[in-house]
């Protein structure tokens, strides 16, 4: 089965054998009915299995090329879930371009629970080489690509010398999607998803998942799973499913409105530079190329000019909103330096290139000519 007719028929999905309904049923249930104590079908209680829970979570595992997946309430849920595997003191190396709140709940664990989190670029692999010999982490963690700045890191090279003192990899794909990126089949352990993105993509579910490569690992983690209890309900389980259902398909959108935004304002004179994969003038294009399916449907822009300049140009948009998250169908815009990234200090974020008229595009799916037409409108003045 080849990767479009996964995610509608992978993972178990199959007409009701009761009714033929198409879809999965919505199993509003907490609990499952015994025939004597401890005799059940399969479930017993919601927080541990839910049968529309159980079929995202395939598809999941299916899509990745895992052993097996777990879903979770959000994607930080997930997150927050594989910690409580770790003990007090454990080493993670983490790449230091991060989603905002995974870095706050490391530092959390920091706090609270004696975690070591440590945090490196990981372009460079022989810095990383050093790094992970000297302190021999038990996780290395990161995301390609990263946030806001699209920067693609090797996932296969990093695995490799990560397995080789022992570590753990965990890549959050939630950027990519299983669609254009298979950390799983290129190395990597564990895979993470905000399926609040694109695998939801609609922007009306918030939601995570964990898949694994290891039977070991994915049994543990669904014994937390359990044991911390952050699951989704049944309703937004459908919902992600429903949006997985056409994940390939928005992709290919996706992507194609990208790449025509990104060459439509790499030479204007408005525009700084262009953050975008799929660019022959990023710098790891080549590295994309190999590694993903296609360059996706995120990308930055820096505009020349400074604030008010920036915050002209957010004004005159029509159809990108101004909004936090992405992933979705529409198409938003932020101003990291002020929304998502605010929580960095400035010298900071600057010396990592997220300046003041940097914005961060979610590119939608509706039609590329109103898209590219709504963006250089804007740009006019
Ligand atoms: C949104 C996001 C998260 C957090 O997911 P939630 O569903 O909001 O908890 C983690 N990683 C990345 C890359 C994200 O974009």
């Amino acid at each position: 089965m080849r990767f479009d007719t996964k995610a509608i028929h992978g993972g178990g999905q199959e007409p009701d054998p009761q009714t033929g309904s198409v879809n999965v049923p919505v199993y509003f249930t907490s609990t499952y009915a015994q025939s004597a104590p401890g005799v059940t079908k399969g479930y017993e209680y919601s927080r541990t299995g839910n049968p529309t829970r159980a079929v995202l979570e395939k598809t999941l595992a299916d899509l990745e090329g895992g052993v097996g997946g777990l879903a979770f309430a959000s994607g930080l849920g997930a997150l927050g879930t594989l910690l409580w595997s770790l003990k007090s003191g454990t080493k993670v190396l983490s790449g230091d371009d991060l989603y905002g709140g995974t870095r706050r709940l490391f530092e959390h664990a920091r706090k609270t629970w004696g975690l070591a989190p440590e945090y490196a670029d990981f372009r460079d692999l022989d810095g990383l080489k050093r790094t992970l010999e000297r302190e021999r982490p038990r996780l290395v963690y990161f995301e390609t690509p990263t946030n806001p700045l699209l920067t693609v890191l090797d996932i296969h090279g990093i695995s490799e010398l990560a397995h080789a003192v022992g570590a753990s990899v965990v890549v959050d794909n939630t950027f990519a999607t299983p669609y254009l990126q298979r950390p799983l089949e290129l190395g990597a352990d564990i895979v993470l998803h905000s399926t609040t993105k694109y695998l939801g993509g609609h922007s009306d579910v918030v939601g995570g998942a964990l898949v694994f490569r290891s039977p070991e690992t994915y049994e543990e983690a669904k014994w937390l799973q359990n044991a911390a209890g952050a699951v989704p309900g049944p309703m937004d389980c459908y919902l992600v499913l429903r949006g997985i259902h056409s994940l390939g398909a928005r992709m290919r959108v996706h992507t194609e409105n990208a790449l025509t935004i990104a060459r439509a304002l790499e030479n204007h004179p408005k525009v700084r530079r262009v953050l975008y994969p799929g660019l022959p003038s990023h710098p790891q294009h080549a590295l994309a190329a190999r590694q993903m399916k296609g360059p996706g449907g995120m990308l930055s822009v820096e505009l020349t000019g400074g604030m008010d300049e920036a915050r002209a140009f957010l004004k005159k948009l029509r159809y990108f909103y101004l909004g936090e998250s992405l992933g979705g169908v529409e198409s938003l815009i932020e101003a990291p330096a002020l929304m998502t990234h605010q929580s960095i200090p400035k010298e900071d974020r600057e010396a990592r290139g997220i300046t003041d008229t940097l914005l961060r595009l979610s590119v939608g799916i509706e039609d590329r000519e109103d898209l590219v037409e709504d963006v250089l409108r804007a740009l006019e003045g």
